[in-house]
């Protein structure tokens, strides 16, 4: 199977500006941010989609949850951000790799469009 952007990333096969990384997932800023803060949690196993996940899979999605409050207390967020999962093409999703976007720094309009 082709490796995805993301998995090159982890693997540093390719450069991108990160921002926190355990054994689970690596987080890193957005190359076309929408918002001053504007980055991407990203598990380490490839999981394609959120509707991919499954029951072997919630531990690690707990994760992507908890690193995300941990990065936000980190970059001192004010305890104000927003997070994305863009599930399948319609939705928005451009890399096949799940991730959530953290999202802050402006105020986050509602609902997205
Ligand atoms: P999606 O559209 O799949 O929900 O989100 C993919 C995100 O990856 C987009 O926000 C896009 O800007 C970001 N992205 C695409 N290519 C790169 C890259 O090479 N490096 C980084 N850091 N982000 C990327």
């Amino acid at each position: 199977m082709t490796e995805t952007l993301f998995e090159k990333i982890i693997k540093k096969d390719i450069p991108a500006d990160i921002i926190y990384e355990d054994d689970i997932s690596i987080v890193i800023k957005d190359i076309n941010p929408q918002a001053p803060t504007h980055l991407l949690i990203i598990p380490k196993k490839v999981i394609p989609k959120l509707s991919d996940a499954n029951q072997e899979d919630q531990a690690i999605l707990g994760h992507l949850m908890l690193v995300a409050g941990k990065i936000s207390r980190q970059l001192e967020l004010d305890d104000t951000f927003r997070l994305i999962v863009n599930n399948g093409a319609k939705a928005g999703q451009s890399v096949f790799h799940l991730h959530l976007h953290l999202m802050s720094g402006r105020v986050l309009n509602w609902p997205p469009g």
